[in-house]
């Protein structure tokens, strides 16, 4: 049975989301660039310097993980993927955030169920998790060790001919995964 580590922000919870909303809430004379638009995966990387601090208070704030929305699909995909292998929630935490780990298990908890407490891993370090698949948004994704799992990228902005997109969404990668084993 395969091991699949899934990576909690962009590809369970809606990070971009949250924070374009308070964003735009909180700095309406500010620019605002939309997921769409986006050319880098470091959200910060699309405003201007000048910019980076009040993008990082947002971030920063104690409870933020604890509000973001579950991706579309990602509650009844991650349950599927648990019929095709032995899953693993994978994460790493928002240092500059006092609550960001406590949050995100919290968050897990709640949308997933409790008995995914038990299934998480946080770390900021992901090539020293073993595992067979790596599902995660980042598009390089680096450590201490040569990973042993098999990075599957999901959808994120910044993509390039580099690191080319192998999950669009989640109805995607389960396809994938289930034609891939067979299922
Ligand atoms: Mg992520």
């Amino acid at each position: 049975m395969p091991v699949f580590l899934v990576d909690m922000d962009g590809v369970l919870a809606n990070f971009s989301g949250r924070f374009d909303q308070l964003w735009q809430e909180r700095h309406p004379d500010k620019p605002f660039t939309p997921w769409e638009e986006r050319t880098s995966w470091y959200i910060e990387d699309n405003y201007p310097e000048e910019l980076h601090d009040l993008i990082f208070e947002i971030a920063r704030e104690p409870g933020y993980f604890r509000t973001l929305d579950p991706l579309p699909g990602a509650v009844e995909g991650i349950n599927k993927l648990t019929e095709l292998g032995d899953v693993w929630i994978c994460t790493a935490p928002l240092t500059g955030n006092p609550t960001c780990a406590s949050d995100k298990m919290d968050w897990a908890a709640e949308h997933l169920g409790e008995q995914w407490r038990k299934r998480l891993v946080i770390t900021k370090d992901k090539t020293l998790v073993r595992g067979d698949f790596l599902i995660d948004d980042k598009p390089l994704i680096k450590g201490s060790m040569v990973p042993q799992w098999t990075h599957i990228l999901f959808q994120s902005p910044g993509i390039t001919e580099d690191h080319p997109v192998q999950a669009k969404d989640w109805d995607h990668l389960i396809k994938s995964f289930g034609r891939l084993l067979g299922k």
